[in-house]
């Protein structure tokens, strides 16, 4: 613990979920006097897992990037949360594509075994896997991933198989706006895609641990109303009218929500809620006894955005004689979607891959529009660099963060990342002085 201030300063962190505790962990090893608030009755946000009679549900399908883009591997180390896991085995992985099932190409020895594609889109796929790796992605920068593929001259069937991979790293199914520069980068990293034991749920408990270790006081089921700024800092108000005066003021909620809560002088936080994109999925989760068909692990749609993964038989998830599988349909930003044809679309997937699954079924949870990022990293805005710093101009010691904020890594990992540099920015004022 560095306290190189004689005054402790008081801190609230509005939201816990992993950005809030993140920051309130991190600014209470630093000697910050800190209070998370948080309006679910729960710590977690997106990050929460449901247990439901041995099976654990994550809020859709969650994968934790142990390596990519991003600081949380080692922000969860530094604040000593465990957690354990397992890698997905990419060896089970298929499409879906042309009405049949073909193994993923995930290395170049494997595209030949793609049934129904063209030669030409073979060999298109075939130079662009042999080129991850070296890919410079600040060349494309800017550019959308449509606008690549355009002047690439990809056939069809290229773009469709880059598209569902882009889907599968991102979430995103934006490709007129996504920015290639990013996606690139993501390509050229090795990602070790991890499925948790217990869920995220895990990395929740862990990190308020962290936060309470150093003192940080949580207040859930309590929402902040409004926040006014004052000579000293800034008064939060709370839904029970009582109020709160604290020097800095972290907020990690939703952009609209940021901006509303903070209306006069908040004009550029109105800005940043005006320009976001969220990415927006229909999940299905699934406890199932047994699989009808134990050797489908992993379907990625080509044609149709859809997602089906059995978590279970990676980390553990469900009861002994259970099983517990993710479906999702990735949704299209402009289109208005109807939750229950959404819901027949993914038990249609569903049976195609699992004929039978109904008569094994234990329970499900459909989640038909959760928001997986409050922003995707559009070419537009410049990328990754396009997304707003933690400042906030015109109101000194309130921050951002969250997965729309901060120039380092996307979901979660942008979370972790702006939760840092929030920190780095409190504590280098403070220094300053
Ligand atoms: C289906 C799905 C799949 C995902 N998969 C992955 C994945 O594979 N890998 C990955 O890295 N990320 C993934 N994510 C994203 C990841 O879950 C989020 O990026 C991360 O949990 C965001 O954490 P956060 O703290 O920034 O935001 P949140 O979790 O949204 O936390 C914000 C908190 O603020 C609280 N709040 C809001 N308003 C108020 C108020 N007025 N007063 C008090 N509290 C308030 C909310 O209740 C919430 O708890 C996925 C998300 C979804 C939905």
């Amino acid at each position: 613990m560095h306290q190189y201030h004689s005054e402790k300063k008081e801190v609230v962190v509005v939201g816990g979920g992993i950005a809030g505790l993140t920051v309130a962990s991190l600014l209470g090893r630093e000697g910050y006097s800190v209070t998370v608030i948080e309006k679910g009755k729960k710590l977690g946000g997106r990050a929460q897992t449901k247990e439901k009679g041995g099976f654990y549900f994550n809020q859709g399908a969650h994968s934790f990037y142990l390596s990519g883009p991003g600081p949380g591997k080692e922000i969860l180390a530094e604040l000593d949360v465990v957690y354990h896991g397992k890698s997905v085995n990419r060896e089970k992985q298929e499409l879906y594509f042309t009405n049949q099932f073909s193994f993923f190409p995930n290395n170049l020895s494997r595209l030949l075994e793609i049934k129904g594609l063209s030669s030409q889109a073979q060999q298109e796929i075939g130079n662009f896997l042999g080129s991850l790796g070296m890919l410079d992605a600040k060349q494309w920068t800017g550019i959308s991933l449509s606008d690549w593929m355009e002047s690439s001259g990809y056939h069809e069937q290229t773009r469709q198989i880059i598209e569902a991979i882009v889907r599968l790293g991102t979430y995103s199914t934006a490709v007129e706006r996504i920015d290639t520069g990013f996606v690139m980068k993501l390509m050229n990293t090795l990602i070790d895609v991890w499925y948790l034991d217990g869920g995220w749920q895990t990395l929740i408990d862990g990190l308020e641990k962290a936060a309470r270790k150093v003192h940080v006081k949580m207040m859930n089921g309590m929402k902040v109303t409004s926040i006014q700024k004052t000579s000293s800092g800034y008064d939060i108000y709370l839904a029970d009218r009582q109020a709160i005066h604290a020097e800095y003021v972290v907020l990690t909620t939703d952009p609209i929500t940021s901006s509303k809560l903070i209306d006069s002088e908040g004009k550029y936080l109105q800005q940043l809620a005006d320009q976001v994109e969220p990415i927006y999925v229909a999940c299905l989760d699934v406890a199932l006894h047994k699989l009808p068909d134990s050797t489908r692990e992993f379907v990625l749609g080509v044609e149709s955005p859809l997602y089906y993964s059995v978590h279970s038989s990676a980390a553990k998830l469900a009861p002994e004689n259970g099983e517990l599988i993710h479906l999702m349909k990735y949704l299209l930003p402009e289109k208005v979607n109807k939750p229950q044809e959404i819901r027949q679309e993914l038990e249609a997937f569903f049976t195609l891959i699992q004929p039978g699954w109904q008569e094994e079924l234990v329970s499900t949870q459909y989640l038909p529009q959760m928001p997986v990022a409050y922003d995707l990293i559009s070419a537009n805005r410049g990328g990754l660099s396009g997304r707003p710093s933690v400042k906030v101009e015109g109101l000194p010691n309130l921050f951002i963060a969250g997965d729309w904020v901060g120039d380092e890594g996307q979901l979660a990992q942008a979370s972790f990342a702006s939760a840092r540099q929030v920190v780095r920015a409190i504590v280098s004022n403070d220094q300053s002085f």
